[in-house]
């Protein structure tokens, strides 16, 4: 953080931006400006350069070929490893989850190479698309409610032992690979499948960046009785039986 203003970037909105994934940054804005935050939001298309020194990036989910010029922009870029060396959080949905990992398959059906700022591998499945709602766990030691959400990706990505699995689905797929793992994180980067603006749903995701953006333990209440009621309906949505 510098003048006290937290510093959100939201990374290629050219490429990565297919479902409304500008809702993520929409929510970490308001999240932050509820506690009385200051924050500034950079904007950064992929042919500009990446600031090194923000405090959250988000990256959104895309299409096949997007994806790939995202990656190779990125990896020319460089600058989202270092801003990842410096101490920045990341937050990572479909496609920009597959570009954080070692490598995923492109639209030419090759091998990319990702930035490897988290240790998963995406292959294409043989299986039909991974496509609609979830609802999992997320892993207890990041103290958050249920993740609900909608999957749409051909990919399927597995972890390494570097990476935590971010939730554990009760209904969808996640990751794919049959274990019932959805998304990845370690101590700054997180990746899920969740469609675009998950953080619209999940908004104590958002809060749980700005926790470590801040690194604080705790931020001031805000009134989530909407988006409990929400979840609620989800869920109840996703367990009724047929
Ligand atoms: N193109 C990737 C896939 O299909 C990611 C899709 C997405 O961002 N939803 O696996």
């Amino acid at each position: 953080m510098s003048d006290n203003s937290l510093r959100l970037v939201w990374v290629y909105p050219d490429l990565l931006s297919t479902y409304g994934d500008q809702g993520n940054a929409l929510v970490v804005e308001r999240r932050a400006r509820q506690r009385g935050l200051e924050v500034s939001r950079v904007d950064v298309r992929s042919d500009q350069q990446l600031p090194t020194s923000g405090d959250i990036y988000l990256i959104g989910g895309g299409e096949d070929r997007p994806q790939r010029l995202a990656a190779e922009r990125l990896r020319r870029d460089g600058g989202l490893n270092r801003a990842v060396d410096n101490g920045a959080i990341v937050f990572s949905v479909c496609a920009g989850y597959q570009i954080l990992g070692h490598e995923f398959v492109n639209d030419l059906g090759e091998p990319e190479q990702g930035l490897g700022l988290l240790d998963v591998v995406s292959t294409r499945g043989h299986a039909e698309r991974c496509v609609g709602d979830v609802l999992a766990d997320i892993d207890s030691r990041l103290g958050l409610p249920p993740l609900t959400g909608f999957e749409n990706h051909q990919g399927i990505t597995h972890l390494g032992p570097h990476a935590r699995p971010f939730a554990r689905v009760r209904f969808g797929n996640g990751n794919g690979t049959g274990d019932g793992t959805e998304g990845a994180y370690n101590d700054t980067v997180f990746g899920t499948y969740m469609h675009g603006p998950v953080l619209a749903r999940n908004p104590q995701i958002a809060d749980l960046l700005l926790k470590l953006a801040l690194d604080v333990n705790a931020l001031p209440r805000v009134d989530d009785q909407w988006y409990e009621a929400l979840r609620a309906e989800r869920i109840a949505a996703a367990t009724q039986p047929a």
